[in-house]
């Protein structure tokens, strides 16, 4: 019942929508974090390794110490195993600190801040649309604060050119814009391809008209129950028939037919002993664990009375059902269609002495 509901609410998106994250989305993530924090180690290593043959000492030491940083930052991450509020501002921290070094001194004829571009695109994929946007946001002031207020401009080693400070962050709000639409619509598709999942595990275990469980479900609960049993286990099968439920249908309309087998199915569900599930139009059946035939029999006696009872849409007093029930002691060569086929064969000595009764043999 419980995870009938959390399909039922997750398929109608009332507990969650579906841009929200979960656990898949958030080990993605981790790993995504973790093998970009790599790469950045590795290509930092390497633009260090330039920068020596190059003679670059001021960015020998800025691409050291961001290849360090990354390397750490990813050894920690794969220790705990998991990404924490901390690392996300811990590795903007370190990424802007790296940033401001190549917006203050240019690194190569003012070629390293091109680097900066990359970020949101990256940010974005990495860490998600509300992370992604923190990043960005927080590199687009360091970039403004370096190339447009006079107190960061004072700190530039490098002398950019007028167009340089003009286009330069254009083309980082395109990377912003770019990075922005690619995760906003990989998270919807995310969550939708989510909600199809719900309602495909929905319809894969339930019946739509009675929310009892169908018989593919039960099929495979078949194989459960024949794999897990042990020999002396008390196995039972209850198999309920709706008596003379076409003439229900033949007088009453099939809408009301439905509504009877939605309340039957309801009256099942508070009184069975275990799940029950929609054998067929008008036939339900449940298996039971650990019931003797006499506990079984008082369940079996309490349906067809609560059945009894039930008025639906002014269908009352001809509201029976039939039940047929079998309980084995297991044993090692059992099998449940066997038990299903004396249940079904004792129903059908109930129906044969008169309908509205319980046998069993
Ligand atoms: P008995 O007492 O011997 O069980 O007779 P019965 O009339 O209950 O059984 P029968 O097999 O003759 O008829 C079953 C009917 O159930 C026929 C079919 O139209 C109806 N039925 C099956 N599924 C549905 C459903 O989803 N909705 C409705 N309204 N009727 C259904
Ligand atoms: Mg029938
Ligand atoms: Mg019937």
């Amino acid at each position: 019942m419980k995870e009938k509901l959390k399909l039922f609410f997750t398929d109608y998106g009332l507990f969650r929508c579906p841009y929200s994250k979960d656990r898949d989305d958030e080990n993605r993530r981790y790993k995504i974090m973790l093998h970009t924090t790599t790469t950045v180690a590795v290509v930092s290593a390497m633009m260090c390794l330039l920068n020596i043959i190059t003679g670059k000492s001021g960015l020998m030491m800025a691409t050291f110490f961001f290849a360090v940083f990354n390397a750490v930052f990813a050894l920690v991450l794969k220790l705990k195993n998991g990404i924490g509020v901390h690392s996300y501002i811990i590795f903007i921290a370190g990424v802007m600190v790296l940033f401001g070094n190549f917006l203050i001194t240019g690194g190569t004829e003012g070629f390293s801040p091109i680097w900066i571009i990359i970020l949101p695109t990256a940010a974005y994929m990495a860490v998600g649309l509300k992370m992604g946007m923190f990043y960005s946001l927080m590199v687009l002031l360091e970039i403004i604060f370096f190339l447009y207020i006079p107190a960061g401009k004072q700190l530039l080693q490098y002398s950019y050119s007028d167009s340089f400070t003009m286009r330069f962050p254009l083309v980082y709000f395109a990377s912003c814009a770019i990075g922005f639409f690619i995760e906003a619509n990989r998270e919807f598709i995310y969550g939708y391809t989510n909600i199809l999942k719900n309602r495909y595990a929905y319809a894969m275990n339930f019946d739509v008209l009675t929310g009892l469980h169908n018989r593919t479900w039960f099929n495979s609960y078949v194989e459960k129950i024949e794999s897990s049993a042990v020999t002396g286990q008390k196995i039972g099968v209850l198999i309920i028939d709706i008596d003379s439920f076409k003439s229900i249908n033949d007088t009453y309309g099939h809408l009301v037919g439905d509504e009877v087998l939605k309340q039957t199915a309801m009256v099942l569900r508070k009184n069975s002993p275990s799940d029950v599930t929609r054998w067929g139009g008008e036939e339900f059946i449940t298996i039971t664990d650990g019931l003797s035939k006499e506990e079984l029999s008082e369940y079996a006696e309490k349906i067809r009375l609560a059945v009894s009872e039930l008025n639906v849409n002014g269908v009352s007093g001809q509201l029976t059902v039939s039940i047929g029930l079998h309980v084995v002691e297991w044993e090692k060569s059992g099998s449940v269609t066997e038990l299903i086929r004396v249940a079904d064969m004792n129903l059908n000595e109930a129906k044969r002495n008169g309908k509205n009764r319980v046998f069993s043999n």
